[in-house]
């Protein structure tokens, strides 16, 4: 999809763009990503870091954030040459457990079957400048669990990342965009500064950096009110 039609409502806030895989018709194909990371730079827009949330009130001041969830090596052979391009920066969030395997939590859909980064392609990843962040050690819907294994999920995969990367780990992503109150307190006291969901929107006047609205621009909108719902509050 193009982006230049919301070109305004990008600079009221921070959009935080929500990507999975790169490559395939059902997702958005590296010449999409291209065109979309194109129209960021020819606006003038610099992408920022998670770690930057408290500046997300107000305008944009032209600032974009780019997150990949699940950790496809898509992301490592498509998006990160057209990121470097433009100067831009992005997140890769990890499934811990699941790093140089497939994606093993998909069981149906087109999803079956994704490589993901191994750790050498992450370190190149980290090494080109980007970053990393959590999204749990095995995909779970962490609403749907029992408290004490979402609890390891957060806590663990945190630990686990920083052993084999040695950076700290900073920022957490709900799989499924599934999250609750007891969910997200977790989250905080693992230490993580911020989480992003799918809820849709734009971040401004952000107040709990746990709960970071996300737009999925990643993907073909599957039906209509999957689009209207990313999209439509914020052309009113
Ligand atoms: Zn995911």
């Amino acid at each position: 999809m193009r982006l230049a039609p919301y070109r305004r409502i990008f600079r009221e806030g921070v959009p935080i763009l929500t990507y999975h895989r790169i490559g395939k018709p059902s997702e958005i194909l590296p010449q999409v990503f291209e065109r979309q990371m194109k129209e960021f730079y020819e606006e003038g827009f610099q992408t920022t870091k998670l770690e930057q949330w408290a500046e997300f009130k107000g305008p944009s001041n032209r600032r974009f954030v780019v997150t990949f969830d699940d950790g496809s090596l898509s992301v490592f052979q498509y998006a990160q040459g057209v990121l470097g391009r433009f100067g831009f920066s992005g997140i890769q969030f990890l499934v811990a457990n699941f790093i140089g395997k497939k994606n093993e939590w998909a069981t149906k859909g087109p999803e079956v079957g994704e490589p993901l980064m191994d750790k050498s392609e992450v370190r190149a990843w980290l090494a080109a400048g980007h970053a990393i962040g959590s999204h749990t050690l095995t995909h779970p819907n962490l609403a749907r669990i029992d408290k004490k294994r979402a609890r390891e999920e957060i806590f663990s995969s945190k630990k686990k990342l920083e052993d084999l990367f040695a950076i700290p780990i900073r920022h957490f992503c709900y799989p499924y965009g599934s999250w609750r109150q007891w969910v997200r307190d977790f989250v905080e006291e693992a230490g993580y500064e911020t989480a992003v969901t799918t809820d849709p929107g734009i971040c401004r006047n952000v107040t709990d950096a746990f709960a970071l609205s996300r737009l999925d621009v990643g993907r073909r909108p599957r039906t209509l009110a999957n689009f209207v719902s990313n999209f439509l509050p914020w052309t009113l």
